[in-house]
């Protein structure tokens, strides 16, 4: 394979591995995708490869889908993947190795995620006063700590700072953190390569234990069995733990109730969905950090459009700040309503067709039957295509889609009324003012 070829392929795997970040979360990546390298291409097949037999065939059954598709939408060339063994890597049982590889552990905390780094606000002030808290004491005070909250909104961020946090200090605390699928893809490697001593042995002798996205374990009944087992054992000597999963502990499905209780035994902090506030305060911190000027309004319209998760407000602000370095132009409102088009087409996505049919009818004191009636009158076309034109605008749907709601309809006749009101809005000021006013009413 050329130079430039493998380049290439090397270009978009690395696109596509932010993506798989994005969609994954860090402790999913980091354990799963981060790992794996790109090989090459043979005809129409593209070649992974993963650092172990148990690795590869975990992506297999858990990612390969979503990678085949994500690699399809970037190049198009292609229809196969295949995950391969690493060169370095032959097919046998890693007896030799220790069970957990302990350099492991600290390669898996992002250097960025400290308390240093993250801003405090009204919803997540208690979790992180309890992370301090259990980072800052030497003995336990509640156990475990238990986080929760939705994706995005800090947890894994909170763990890693303890982590650090307790690692600079006490340097010789031995602290583990890992995703809860990896414990279980360690437990199960040590079921098969029977070597479940040296396992209990390992996480039975860390001081601090700290299990990220707990629920991963739900419904798998000997994983749980085991990590209620390693968790009895370390409260009984007084070890601290650290839990983190999307439910409360009573909320958690297909978890068995003496582990669920368990969870629940000692300080339940959630995480609650994002203020304005919380929001903007993390762009400021954010792009000080990236050393870059954005202005205020920028950041405000940010704060305000993009309210899914933290995650994705740091993706949007990055993107932005990147298109702005690469073309070397000032970051405007513009720029960022151009750059982060689909973003926010996705955070509008809350808005039906239903809604706006409903709210353009009564606007123009039309029945909303007539949204769907073969009716040509004026005096209910016109409205139609303005419900039509800001489906589009403000939903994600496809002009199939649409053209299905509005009785049926083909998607040429949507594109038309799209150019139409598109047109009337460019040559007629009132027809812009109602436009204008129907998508303020419908986005608030
Ligand atoms: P979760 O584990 O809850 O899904 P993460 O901890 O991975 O979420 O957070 C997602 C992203 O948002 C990370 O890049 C993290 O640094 C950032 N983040 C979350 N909360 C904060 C905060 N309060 N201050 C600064 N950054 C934050
Ligand atoms: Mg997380």
């Amino acid at each position: 394979m050329s130079y430039s070829v493998r380049s290439d392929l090397e270009g978009q795997w690395q696109s596509i591995q932010g993506r798989l970040l994005e969609e994954y979360g860090e402790a999913t990546y980091a354990s799963w995708l981060k790992p794996l390298c790109i090989v090459d291409q043979q005809k129409d097949c593209i070649r992974l490869s993963a650092p172990d037999a148990f690795a590869r065939d975990w992506v297999k059954s858990h990612y390969a889908e979503r990678v085949k598709v994500i690699l399809q939408t970037i190049n198009d060339t292609f229809s196969q993947l295949d995950i391969i063994l690493s060169a370095s890597e032959e097919e046998k049982p890693t007896v030799d190795k220790p069970i957990v590889d302990i350099t492991e552990i600290s390669s898996n905390l992002d250097t960025r995620f400290t308390f240093d780094n993250f801003v405090v606000g009204k919803p997540n002030e208690l979790a992180h006063a309890a992370a301090r808290k259990v980072a800052e004491s030497t003995d336990v005070t509640f156990n475990p700590l238990f986080l929760y909250g939705g994706v995005g909104l800090g947890k894994t961020h909170l763990m890693h700072a303890i982590a650090w946090h307790i690692t600079k200090c006490h340097p010789k605390r031995k602290v583990i953190y890992m995703s809860a699928e990896k414990f279980m893809y360690q437990f199960v490697r040590a079921l098969r390569f029977k070597d479940t001593v040296a396992f209990k042995d390992y996480f039975r002798s860390v001081d601090v234990l700290m299990i990220d996205d707990v629920q991963f374990i739900s419904g798998k009944e000997s994983t749980q069995e085991e990590f209620f087992h390693t968790f009895n054992a370390l409260v009984d000597q007084n070890r601290q733990i650290i839990i983190s999963a999307d439910k409360s502990p009573s909320d958690l499905e297909r978890m068995e109730e003496r582990l669920k209780s368990r969870l629940g035994w000692g300080l339940v902090a959630d995480i609650h969905p994002t203020t304005y506030e919380l929001r903007l305060g993390i762009l400021h911190s954010k792009a000080d950090q990236l050393e870059t000027v954005v202005p205020p309004k920028v950041l405000e319209f940010l704060a305000s459009k993009i309210s899914s998760n933290i995650r994705e407000l740091e993706g949007a602000l990055t993107r932005v700040v990147a298109h702005s370095t690469l073309v070397g132009r000032e970051i405007t409102l513009e720029s960022t309503h151009d750059v982060l088009r689909d973003l926010l087409r996705a955070n509008d996505r809350r808005v039906t067709i239903d809604e706006i049919q409903k709210k353009v009818a009564e606007y123009y004191s039309i029945r909303v039957s007539d949204m769907h009636s073969p009716r040509r009158a004026r005096t209910v076309a016109r409205p139609r295509q303005v419900a039509m034109y800001l489906s589009k605008i403000l939903t994600s749907r496809s002009l199939p889609e649409i053209g299905r709601k509005f009785g049926g309809r083909d998607h040429t006749t949507i594109l038309h009324a799209v150019k139409k009101i598109e047109e009337l809005m460019a040559n007629d000021k009132r027809m812009c003012e109602d436009v204008e006013l129907l998508s303020k009413i419908l986005e608030t």
